[in-house]
């Protein structure tokens, strides 16, 4: 369980400097405008049914008086309450209807977020995984803070710090890939590699980093892997890390797949990362929210059971929660 300190500095150490844009650590295609089109403009097309899934009410009890073990509740998309001893995170909260910038325009909800900022318990901490807008929602931090205020503490990748401090945010955590801070006496956030890209425009493309996030409190370590492609980069966590309690792992937005698989996992790569990273425990995410792709809206998770059965793994160690749903993961799970 201890974490090889030298490696890890010398991994920090290793990352190319971004000059201006920052880039993965393997090189992967960039897709441009014209591959863009070629997407959307692609003939059969298929467009994904819509399917409003079944919206469960979170237990208002539950997440006020949570048990001491690890809880989770899924608010849609990657938005995450993750609960530990007390201690209440979010990760990626996006409770608006759109993930746009514009209110009438953009991918809009199939399914409504499980909660209000107004029903939330208490938040200590927020996890940040990059800038787009299905991840990064103005409204809802702007919410979040006017209700929470400076107790609240924004974790976020290198070169976001402009844009919380304009909304006059100044708790923050911004920390570069493989470098990490302690929070208390017993909790420690690592910002660790993902394989991805970010932008808000068309002229701020990779002007800011992205990450996963790994937040060990007392011995227990909590994964939330933000949006990746599948590379070598997911062993090198592992290496370091496992065995990891609970993980966060996406499984959705992956066709088609000559212009996803960079940037996006599918469901067969979201197991291999659940493997390489030693998660004991692992919760789908980034699917049945926002229609972003081209993949039919319920295809995630019957592809993930697939997945599952061809590497053995069993269906238990790789949740599909409902929209709203709670559960409860005891810490010794798989000791
Ligand atoms: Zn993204
Ligand atoms: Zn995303």
């Amino acid at each position: 369980m201890t974490i090889d300190r030298k490696r890890l500095a010398a991994l920090a150490a290793a990352v190319p400097s971004a000059n201006s844009r920052f880039q993965n650590l393997e090189p992967v295609p960039s897709h441009g405008l014209r591959d863009f089109l070629r997407w959307q403009l692609a003939p059969g097309r298929r467009f994904p049914m819509g399917k409003q899934y079944h919206l469960l009410r979170p237990d208002a009890h539950l997440l006020s008086q949570p048990p001491p073990d690890a809880q989770l509740t899924w608010l849609g998309h990657s938005s995450f309450l993750f609960q530990y001893q007390g201690f209440n995170a979010l990760t990626d909260p996006v409770f608006s209807e759109r993930a746009s910038p514009f209110r009438f325009v953009g991918p809009r909800r199939y399914t409504p977020a499980a909660l209000k900022v107004a029903e939330l318990p208490p938040i200590h901490r927020v996890l940040i995984s990059h800038n787009h807008y299905d991840h990064l929602d103005e409204a809802t931090v702007e919410k979040l803070h006017r209700r929470f205020g400076d107790a609240l503490q924004f974790c976020i990748p290198m070169g976001l710090r402009h844009w919380f401090e304009r909304r006059g945010i100044h708790n923050l955590v911004e920390l570069g890939w493989w470098q990490s801070e302690m929070l208390g006496h017993d909790t420690e956030v690592f910002c660790l590699p993902a394989q991805h890209f970010s932008g808000r425009s068309a002229l701020d493309g990779n002007t800011t980093l992205w990450c996963s996030w790994l937040m060990e409190m007392d011995g227990y370590r909590f994964y939330f892997a933000g949006d990746t492609g599948y590379g070598g980069v997911f062993r090198q966590i592992g290496e370091l890390f496992a065995p990891i309690h609970l993980a966060l792992i996406p499984i959705g937005a992956y066709e088609p797949r000559w212009f996803m698989a960079p940037v996006h996992v599918a469901p067969e790569e979201a197991v291999h990362i659940h493997r390489d990273i030693g998660a004991r425990q692992s919760v789908a995410m980034h699917w049945g929210t926002f229609v972003l792709t081209d993949e039919p809206m319920d295809e995630p998770p019957r592809r993930l059971r697939k997945a599952l059965a061809e590497q053995a793994v069993a269906e238990s160690c790789f949740r599909v929660m409902q929209h709203g749903e709670t559960l409860v993961f005891p810490a010794n799970y798989g000791d």
